[in-house]
């Protein structure tokens, strides 16, 4: 009998858990660990920050699902890693700490023989002095987060109504923060609303980003086939900022937020400010902070995770120019080099490095993208270490051979507005692959028969069906494994 842990029921973390449970005899344990009694289906945040959706339209309970689905589920928050055991105990394990009402801050060590770690971001909101929903700029990277943005949003758009005029500041709260994909669907959900409540009008919409150019997305930029033509996605994403009265700030680093003022530094390393009413800034992410410890009580974290907390994995990590890059530096079965029974799925893995060119200002400070790990990759990921996983435990197979690089795999981004059947349109980007090969595709970095831009109502009709299609996944309802990650 081996026991898996999962930390993490986000959407790699309960991607793989829901495949090892479904594949593995039952005679073998399948434990999840998560501080969040609930699943959230993070992409359709947006619409609740807007207002379109409440947050019990984006999330629902764990418990009973994993209960059915015959998972072990604790809520928990995982703490730290003794990945040979300790002196009193001799297997490995994870030290967790309660987080449900019923035995909250109540420690337990759960030990494993194999290990996913999907734990996803820290929101890093401490980067920025003055960021983040405790302080003074909004976010939806959560569905609380949201709906309170939908709260101050509504407020905002009452004080138009009587005629004031607002300045909405959307974009990255640092230089360093990933998830331009969000932050570019909120902009565009924003503008919706303000015009669906008629007072756009009154609206100044400002974009601000670390991109070195709009539609970076932290992939370096993509082209994409676009009604027959190749364009890229800063021209794509110019044209529908202009069409809708988006302004940008490009190349920023915002370093200070105060209650309706930001301070940013731009890559030509001038000091700026700008005044708004309402800021929605999405923070740069770390790993949680995992701890890990071996058999002799020693701290090892620094041999399992990379400085800012994310785990390694069979990445190369060797520091090397951007021009030396490779899509061979990305890893394939996310295993850690270490400790053959852990890997790391999601946005918990470290990448090798950024896909986005790194860029420093005069004064030093690092402005551009890290890299993104959208829900797509990250699910796939997620099923992909349970493949291995199973492999090793039915044949003893000790070599990972299934396989996910993101050099490998595609992604869809889809921006839409609008929750409503007919009411909606949306921006709609297939990459593929995520990092671009430009060995492989020595023009482009990427294959333009699957990289392809569309604007219109069939791109939000699609994201319609992922949140509904994704929601029922999830909730691993009849025949939930045929439909796709
Ligand atoms: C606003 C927003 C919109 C987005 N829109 C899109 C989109 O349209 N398309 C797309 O593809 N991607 C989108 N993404 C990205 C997508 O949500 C992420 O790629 C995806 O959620 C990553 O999955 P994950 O499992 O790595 O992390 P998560 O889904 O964040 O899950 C992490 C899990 O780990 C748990 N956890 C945290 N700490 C611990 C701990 N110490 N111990 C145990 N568990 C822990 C968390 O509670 C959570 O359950 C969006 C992201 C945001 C923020």
């Amino acid at each position: 009998m081996s026991r898996i842990v999962v930390l993490g029921a986000g959407i790699s973390g309960h991607t793989a858990a829901s495949y090892l449970r479904k594949l593995l005899p039952k005679e073998h344990e399948v434990v999840v660990i998560s501080p969040n009694s609930k699943w959230n289906w993070i992409p359709s945040n947006i619409w609740v920050g807007v207002g379109e959706m409440e947050p019990e339209d984006v999330t629902f309970e764990l418990g009973p699902i994993y209960k059915k689905a015959g998972i072990v589920f604790k809520q928990a928050k995982a703490i730290a890693i003794y990945p040979e055991g300790s002196s009193t105990i001799s297997k490995p394990f994870v030290q967790i700490e309660h987080t449900s009402k019923e035995s909250f801050g109540n420690q337990e060590n759960i030990e494993y023989d194999y290990l996913i770690n999907t734990t996803g971001p820290k929101l890093n909101f401490e980067a920025t002095q003055g960021l983040g929903p405790e302080k003074n700029s909004l976010s939806v990277c959560s569905a609380q987060h949201a709906k309170e943005t939908a709260k101050e949003l509504k407020k905002t758009i009452e004080t138009m109504k009587k005629g004031k005029n607002a300045v909405f500041l959307v974009g990255t709260g640092h230089g360093q923060s990933t998830c331009q994909g969000a932050a570019f669907e909120y902009a565009f959900n924003l503008d919706f609303i303000l015009k669906k409540e008629k007072v756009k009008d009154k609206a100044k919409i400002v974009y601000i980003t670390n991109e070195y150019e709009l539609g970076d997305f932290g992939m370096g930029g993509v082209h994409i086939k676009n009604g027959g033509y190749l364009t890229h996605t800063k021209t794509f994403t110019e044209s529908l900022f202009t069409e809708r009265n988006v302004s940008w700030i490009k190349r920023a680093h915002v370093y200070k937020v105060e209650p309706n003022k930001a301070y940013y530094e731009t890559l030509s390393g001038n000091h700026n400010e700008i005044e708004f009413d309402f800021a929605m800034l999405i923070p740069p992410f770390a790993g949680v902070g995992l701890k890990a410890y071996n058999k002799l009580n020693e701290d090892i974290t620094q041999t399992l995770f990379v400085p800012n907390g994310f785990m390694k994995v069979d990445a190369d990590y060797t520091q090397k120019p951007y021009e030396e890059w490779k899509a061979s530096d990305w890893p394939k079965t996310y295993q850690n080099p270490t400790y053959k029974n852990i890997f790391a799925a999601g946005i918990a893995f470290a990448p090798p490095h950024s896909i986005s060119k790194p860029m420093k200002s005069s004064n030093g400070t690092p402005i551009f993208p890290t890299p993104p790990r959208t829900g797509m990759p990250s699910a796939i990921i997620g099923r992909n270490c349970a493949l291995n996983i199973i492999d090793m435990i039915k044949y003893g197979n000790q070599t990972p051979k299934h396989t996910a690089s993101m050099a490998e795999i595609g992604a869809a981004c889809v921006a839409s507005t609008g929750a409503g059947f007919f009411s909606g349109t949306a921006a709609s980007i297939t990459v593929y692959p995520i990092v671009p090969d430009f060995e492989k595709y020595p023009e482009y970095g990427r294959d333009l028969l699957y990289t392809f831009g569309e604007i219109g109502l069939a791109g939000h009709w699609i994201k319609l069906l992922l949140h509904y299609g994704f929601i029922y996944k999830a909730k691993l309802k009849p025949f939930w494994f045929i439909l796709p990650e």
